[in-house]
Parts: structure tokens; C-alpha cells; sequence
């Protein structure tokens, strides 16, 4: 079954006080940045989370089974 987009938490900027648990590992790099499984394995670019002084870009990892790109 093909993840949603939506899912990936490289798509938009995210919300630091609407994180979910699993962003939070994606965050985090222990979950894969598109599909959430915890076997990340490769490097895949940043997610930003909004401050307030702006975008933090957060380095993020992805799975096997993932594009590296966004
Ligand atoms: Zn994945």
C-alpha cells in the first residue's frame, strides 16, 4: 500500500506544539521521515519545524523502502 504524501514529514513546515509522537521520532531521526518505520537507514535532506524566529531545519533519515528525496 503507497504512503500518503501527507505523511511525510518533509512536505510542510510543522507545528512544534502539534507534534505527534511519531514526528517526533522522525524529528529525531529514529523513524523513517516518510513512512514512520523505525529502520532508518540513509540520510534524507531536513524537515522544518516553525519557530518563532522562524524555519529550524531539522536533519532527517529515511528507510530502505523510501525515496530519498522529498
Ligand atoms: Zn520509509
Amino acid at each position: 500500500m503507497p504512503v500518503p504524501a501527507a505523511r511525510d514529514i518533509r512536505t510542510r513546515d510543522l507545528d512544534p506544539l502539534a507534534l505527534t509522537a511519531l514526528q517526533r521520532d522522525q524529528l529525531a531521526g529514529t523513524a523513517c521521515a516518510r513512512c514512520g518505520s523505525p529502520d532508518v537507514t540513509r540520510p534524507a535532506g531536513y524537515a522544518y519545524v516553525l519557530s518563532r524566529s522562524g524555519r529550524l531545519g531539522r536533519p532527517v533519515k529515511v528507510c530502505d523502502n523510501c525515496p530519498q528525496g522529498g
